[in-house]
């Protein structure tokens, strides 16, 4: 097994893709037409800083416009190449296909280390970029919306939101151009936690279900599962956090660029972010064991690992030595096509990428529609439905007076039932009931047929059927 030579992350995609859509009957041609990447636009452009002229090389990859607008998110990383943009442009396209977000698949990215530059150089890169990408409408509210990615963020989409509406003066729509924007400049509450929120929401799913956890050989609920999370970005942060504090679980261990730290009991995962954002790093991180080499961690003893950094870290190298019995892909492709067939083989359970993190384009959807329809959610119908609510209070607090002791409202009810629901409580719900049908749809394929026996190739069945019923449906 060690022999075989890894493929590339968009080989490896296409290889999953593969295995999929052999048990599909597909019309002639079509699968191909679904796996092919449409286009992928490279520019190199300059931008005068520090007294000289420094080219940059950026990407946009366009997967599939069966629907449009095409949505995926703008990475900024040194690594960043075409065979990379075009991997994650096609998950882009089942990823939105699986949790029925109306957008084609695309991606884009920047070679550079956003570390080596300062703010203010970072901004005119990236509104160079920007330009350059909308003047052909790479970003355009109708036709392809970009959203954050590792290395970018609030401040980055705003940049670009804000290139774009300088170029489109008259676009009404011109916020709807990018998502995951801060929400002064037309976000939307609940859009940075997305992704790890997704990924709290997806496991919790996971683990309502007897047969499922059975089947990675795990039981009961998320209290006190011992958890391993790479890279505490974004989502990484986020989904730890969140399990730790809401869930129970035990974050054992955290993998970053510069080491792992491992504590049995359970890291503080707010300590090491700050102990991070403060020291560049987890070195020197007090309440931990410090390993150098990071990536051992991936093979320690574990309920659950999180891969939340990079694609390709779990490979051939490593694969038969990753114990963890479920692995939830936070990032983007962290299981190659390889280390895929040997962690099956072993009975570990995976729950596929492109579901997985589908956390952030669900909300980017929302923070579309809300863009284009110019107000945000629950603006309306929050406080009628606290009057509403109200009035049931009003008669239950006459019964609880006529009732003595026999009867009374339970404490916090009054005001729990109170609350009507904000822009973050429907965010939330949204996202919940979107990962909780995802989720339903890929256990049904994957309890219900034979010869499909791992949730990724359920994933691909579902999501490359939906595609192929929207070409369906325009004739082609
Ligand atoms: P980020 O830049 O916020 O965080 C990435 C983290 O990984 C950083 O803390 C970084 O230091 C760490 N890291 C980098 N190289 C590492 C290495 N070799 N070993 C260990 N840690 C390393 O990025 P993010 O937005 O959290 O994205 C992470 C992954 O999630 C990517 O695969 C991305 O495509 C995917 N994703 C992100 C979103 C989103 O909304 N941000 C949505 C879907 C998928």
């Amino acid at each position: 097994m060690t022999s075989r030579t890894e493929p590339s992350f968009r080989e490896s995609v296409d290889l999953m893709f593969n295995r999929a859509v052999k048990l599909m009957d597909l019309p002639p041609g079509l699968e191909e037409k679904i796996r092919v990447c449409n286009a992928t636009y490279t520019v190199r452009f300059g931008v005068r800083l520090r007294g000289a002229m420094h080219t940059f090389t950026g990407y946009r990859s366009v997967h599939s416009e069966h629907m449009e607008p095409v949505k995926g998110g703008i990475r900024y990383a040194t690594g960043v190449n075409q065979d990379e943009v075009e991997a994650l442009a096609a998950l882009m396209t089942y990823k939105c296909a699986l949790v029925e977000a109306p957008f084609g698949g695309s991606k884009g990215g920047l070679c550079i280390d956003p570390r080596e530059y300062e703010e203010h150089e970072l901004e005119l890169i990236t509104r160079r970029f920007a330009y350059e990408l909308a003047k052909r409408d790479l970003i355009n509210p109708s036709q392809n919306v970009p959203a954050p990615d590792m290395g970018t963020g609030e401040r980055e989409m705003a940049w670009i939101a804000d290139q774009y509406a300088r170029m489109n003066t008259t676009d009404i729509n011109a916020k709807a151009c990018v998502t995951g924007k801060p929400l002064n400049a037309g976000g939307i509450s609940g859009r940075v936690e997305a992704t790890g929120r997704g990924v709290q929401y997806a496991l919790r799913e996971f683990f309502r279900y007897e047969e499922d956890k059975a089947a990675a050989g795990l039981s009961g609920t998320l209290d006190g599962k011992r958890i391993i999370v790479q890279g505490l970005g974004n989502v990484g942060y986020h989904a730890a956090k969140f399990l730790a504090e809401e869930d129970g679980s035990r974050i054992t261990g955290i993998i970053e660029r510069d080491g792992g730290l491992f504590n049995a009991d359970g890291l503080d995962v707010e300590a090491v972010r700050n102990w991070i954002v403060k020291n560049g790093g987890v070195t020197g991180y007090p309440d931990a064991q410090y390993l150098e080499d990071g990536s051992k961690l991936l093979e320690e003893d574990c309920d659950i690992l999180i891969p939340a950094a990079l694609e390709g870290v779990i490979n051939l190298s490593n694969a038969e030595r990753v114990k963890a019995p479920l692995i939830i892909e936070a990032a983007n492709g962290p299981v190659t096509a390889g280390a895929d067939d040997i962690l099956r083989k072993k009975g570990c359970v995976i729950i596929p990428d492109m579901y997985a993190n589908a956390g952030g384009v669900t909300v980017s959807y929302f923070e579309w529609v809300k863009n284009l329809s110019h107000i945000r959610f629950g603006r309306m119908q929050r406080r009628q439905e606290e009057a509403r609510h109200q009035l049931v209070i009003d008669e239950l607090q006459r019964l609880d007076d006529v009732m003595g002791d026999t009867w009374s409202m339970s404490p916090n009810f009054k005001d729990k039932y109170l609350k009507g629901a904000g822009e973050l409580e429907l965010v939330r719900s949204g996202l919940d009931d979107t990962m909780r049908v995802a989720y339903q749809s890929m256990r049904e394929v994957w309890h219900s047929r034979d010869d499909v026996t791992d949730l990724r190739t359920a994933a691909y069945l579902v999501s490359i059927d939906k595609v192929a019923k929207s070409y369906h449906a325009k004739g082609l």
